[in-house]
């Protein structure tokens, strides 16, 4: 320490008495450029604190010097560094100046000086005597750009002021993909304090999220200019990038609903704040006190800046401490270029440091840069800013406030409140009560489904309404060509109303730009069109129940079956009869199977009647039965299938299904010039959509319609379907009877209630929603406004769309056909036997061959020429031991 010590310092020695007599004076020196009166006054404040408190440093007591250097002036600066040093001090704190500081700390890297800074400072290297309290700008800028990804902006405007507001911002500005954010610079005019015609840029842009980084100076004017032109409503947030808001009256914007966020390093109601500035206040040392009474008001000293000057001198105690306070401060001489050897190892102590200040955990990495620190999220609410969160590097941001304290706070700053509600006319979701009642003005002009859903919804949240019409009455959405929204949608991005509901589709090209409640309804696209008329009923209907190929089947069956009988029966002998019973030995016998008879009897079971004619062969008994059992179940089951084809009209319609309308050019189709179902088709990559989209294009007169009643009326008179939506398609269908939906649907989808891009209400209107669903609010409503209020005037036609009656097929009756062949054949074998068995006991009785018989007998069967047959007897047996049979060999083949 220089002797004799300076004025002050000398003061201080007679007045601290007998204990700091022995404490060894080390000085600091603060550099303060004017307009830094706060930081010179922390600075002051903050070594009287720690001479004050034994416990920081013992045997050490601090002298501060302050130094007022003129603004942007280096040389000036550097004189009155190296003046200093020759008096012999420990360390140098500020200026606050990038240039004025850059020389300083040159001087102190050169005398191994320790240099402390509390500045703004975006340097990634430093040279080795300095650190800086100051939170480092690459870290602050990770702070905001944790921020923007917690709240998922994809697109928002940049305020700034100069080039340090977007090295503030560096991290967002230089996001990964160029595609993540989309980001628009605006810079604050420089020459004027008048913000507004950039204000209304920025509101014509629709860009409602705004980053703004500016000088707390014109905060105040900013955000007011903002409120005037109307850009401090809910739908508007604010990322406010200085970490002194607390510092500014935002009394003002409180109960606007604007969602205005910061982040802030000191809090100002933490206790030790409080205490310490109680304390400042009330400092004994009249110098002192009226020095913070001169330069300070209350709040202002826990701005940033003050409070960093504070820890600063506190990190320094600290380092002291450490260093075991045996620091001998020498006088040092620019000129001589002479250093101080423990400098060094101060400016080490100081890197290691790690205390809590104002400021938070103080701690500095390698380079001395205080990278890690942990910064408050506050937001502006009605009682003021408070704290919602906080951000680290490691854990980034973190609100602490619930979802549930958010939501609750939103549907508190409702209550009361007027919120107006677009919509646009549709049957039955909003209709007009009576247009030509002049009494009827304000809400009342209006009901329907969507009316009476929100007034439940501002019921249950407490809110009241104001409903109109959109101008134009379209629903709207984006131009894909020109990006102009349109109807409702526009309304809402120019917040010209804070809801749009009707049966509003949320798609994807509405949901880029808007808000969208949870669903209250969902639906599919579906087709109207005319009912089918009755068809009557074609001459030749009895075949209907069977089909053509069933009908072929049972022809051939028929003829089959009656040849197949014939043959049999004469092959059979038990088939040929003494025609005259009372001549014992006839000379010829009868076969009654002739040909005709087997196709009379064949077809008289077929009919069901029978004929005179009975087999008695086994064989053709058994080709009878089989074809009794065929003709059975082939008879009832053309029974009762001609039942239902009798009972049944059949309805013919020319559509069934959407790739019906797609294959035809004849009926026309259309839908809503401006709704969700027309872009649908334009959309869609089915092939039979993308041509029903060409065929809607291109059709001269437009198929697109103005309103759903239009298109309705157009179904009625024109052959013409209409696509529509599902549950309007359901309440059309309930009031025209002769109208009907065509096929199943084609999407789906739901609609919801829109509301403006961050609109603050769209969780608690979902919440509503979800309310009304649950209790049946919305099944009660959907009731009411479809089948109550003139729904259920078609009865419902049991006889509609009923060709569901089939004709039978070869699968339903193949297996009688199957029973029949069988039958066929097992009456063939038995045939054969009786004809080998008989043939065999002729042979054997008139002795010849068993070959030969046959032989003769087949001869005489395949002559086919008469039915009659001589009589023969064995010539060993009495004939009348034969009855019935044994005929002599006849003549005709003798
Ligand atoms: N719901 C549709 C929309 O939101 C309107 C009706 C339609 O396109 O069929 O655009």
């Amino acid at each position: 320490m220089r002797w004799p010590p300076p004025l002050p310092l000398l003061l201080l020695l007679l007045t601290a008495g007998p204990t700091a007599a022995v404490q060894k004076q080390v000085k600091i020196v603060g550099l303060f450029d004017s307009g830094s009166a706060r930081q010179a006054a922390a600075f002051r404040y903050a070594v009287d604190r720690v001479n004050a408190d034994p416990t920081v440093l013992p045997n050490v007591r601090l002298v501060a010097s302050i130094q007022r250097i003129p603004l942007l002036d280096s040389f000036q600066a550097s004189k009155r560094v190296c003046a200093l040093m020759e008096q012999g001090v420990a360390a140098i704190f500020g200026p606050q100046t990038a240039s004025t500081s850059a020389h300083v700390q040159s001087i102190c890297d050169a005398m191994e000086m320790p240099h402390i800074e509390t500045r703004w400072d975006y340097r990634l290297k430093r040279d080795d005597y300095s650190v800086n309290v100051h939170p480092h700008p690459a870290s602050l800028s990770k702070a905001y750009e944790s921020l923007i990804r917690y709240w998922n902006w994809k697109t928002f405007t940049v305020i700034y002021e100069d080039i340090d507001g977007l090295v503030r911002l560096q991290e967002v500005l230089k996001a990964p993909s160029s595609s993540e954010f989309k980001i628009t610079l605006r810079q604050l005019p420089a020459d004027s304090t008048d913000y507004r015609p950039l204000l209304k840029r920025i509101k014509k842009s629709g860009n409602t999220r705004i980053v703004l980084d500016c000088r707390l100076l014109v905060l105040r004017p900013i955000l007011d200019q903002a409120l005037e032109i109307g850009m401090m409503n809910q739908y508007f947030s604010y990322l406010i990038t200085s970490l002194d808001v607390h510092s500014v009256d935002l009394e003002a914007f409180r109960h606007l609903g604007t969602n205005i966020t910061a982040l802030r390093l000191v809090d100002p109601a933490q206790a030790v704040a409080s205490d310490l500035l109680q304390d400042w206040l009330q400092d004994p040392l009249p110098a002192h006190n009226g020095y913070v009474a001169m330069h300070l008001n209350i709040l202002p000293f826990f701005q940033t800046e003050t409070a960093l000057m504070y820890d600063a001198v506190r990190v320094f105690a600290h380092a002291l401490h450490a260093f075991n306070e045996k620091l001998t401060v020498r006088p040092l001489s620019c000129q001589a270029e002479n250093s101080w050897a423990e400098g060094n190892s101060l400016v080490n102590f100081i890197k290691l440091v790690r205390t809590g200040g104002l400021t938070g955990t103080i701690e500095f990495d390698r380079e001395g840069f205080r990278t890690e620190f942990t910064l408050d999220i506050v937001e502006l609410l009605q009682d003021g800013l408070k704290k919602v969160g906080y951000w680290t590097l490691a854990s980034g941001a973190n609100y602490t406030r619930s979802y549930g304290e958010k939501i609750r706070e939103i549907e508190h700053s409702l209550w009361n409140k007027t919120l107006k509600v677009i919509m646009a006319l549709n049957e039955p979701y909003v209709m007009m009560v009576n247009e030509s009642d002049p009494t009827l003005t304000g809400n009342a002009r209006f009901e329907g489904f969507c009316v009476d859903l929100v007034n439940e919804i501002a019921r249950l949240r407490n809110f009241s309404v104001e409903f109109d019409l959109v101008e134009g009455g379209s629903y709207g959405g984006i131009d894909p060509v020109t990006g102009k929204a349109s109807g409702m949608v526009k309304a809402l991005l120019e917040q010209k109303a804070d809801l749009a509901i009707t049966d509003l589709s949320i798609t994807y090209e509405r949901e880029q730009v808007l808000d969208f409640s949870m669903p209250w309804m969902t639906l599919g696209i579906g087709i109207l069109y005319k009912k089918p008329t009755n068809e009557p009923p074609p001459l030749f209907s009895f075949l209907a129940p069977l089909s053509l190929e069933v009908w072929l089947y049972m022809a051939t069956a028929y003829l089959g079956v009656s040849v197949l009988l014939f043959i049999l029966a004469r092959f059979s002998p038990y088939e040929w009869d003494n025609p005259h019973p009372c001549r014992e030995d006839p000379d010829v016998l009868e076969n009654q199977f002739s040909l005709l008879n087997s196709l009379w009897f064949t077809i008289g079971s077929l009919m069901q009647q029978g004929s005179d004619i009975a087999p008695k062969a086994i064989s053709t008994r058994m080709v009878a039965g089989m074809w009794w059992f065929f003709t059975l179940i082939m008879i009832s089951s053309y029974t009762a299938n001609l039942a239902a084809f009798l009972t049944v009209e059949r309805m013919v319609s020319p559509i069934e299904s959407a790739e019906d309308l797609a294959k035809q050019t004849d009926i026309k189709y259309g839908a809503l010039a401006t709704g969700s179902t027309k872009n649908f088709f334009r959309d869609s990559k089915i092939a039979s959509y993308q041509r029903m989209w060409s065929f809607m294009q291109s059709a001269r007169p437009s198929v697109f319609v103005n309103s759903g009643a239009e298109g309705v009326e157009r179904v009625k008179n024109e052959r013409y379907a209409y696509l529509m939506e599902s549950p309007q398609l359901e309440y059309v269908v309930e009031r025209n009877c002769d109208l009907q939906q065509v096929g199943g649907l084609l999407d789906t989808k739901s609609y919801g209630i829109a509301l403006p891009p961050g609109s603050p209400y769209t969780s608690t209107i979902s919440t509503a929603i979800l309310i009304l669903q649950e209790n049946g609010t919305l099944h009660l409503l959907k009731t009411r406004w479809w089948k109550e209020k003139g729904g259920g005037k078609c009865k419902k036609d049991t006889k509609a769309g009923t060709n569901s009656a089939n004709e039978l097929g070869l699968d339903h009756v193949g297996g009688v056909f199957v029973v029949l062949l069988c039958g066929m054949a097992a009456a063939c074998m038995i045939a054969i036997c009786e004809f080998v068995w008989k043939s065999r006991k002729l042979a054997h009785e008139d002795h010849v061959s068993l070959f030969g018989e046959m032989a003769r007998e087949v001869r005489f069967a395949l002559r086919c020429q008469s039915t009659s047959k001589p009589a023969r007897r064995p010539a060993a047996l009495p004939s009348e031991m034969l009855t019935g049979w044994s005929p002599p060999p006849p003549p005709a083949i003798a």
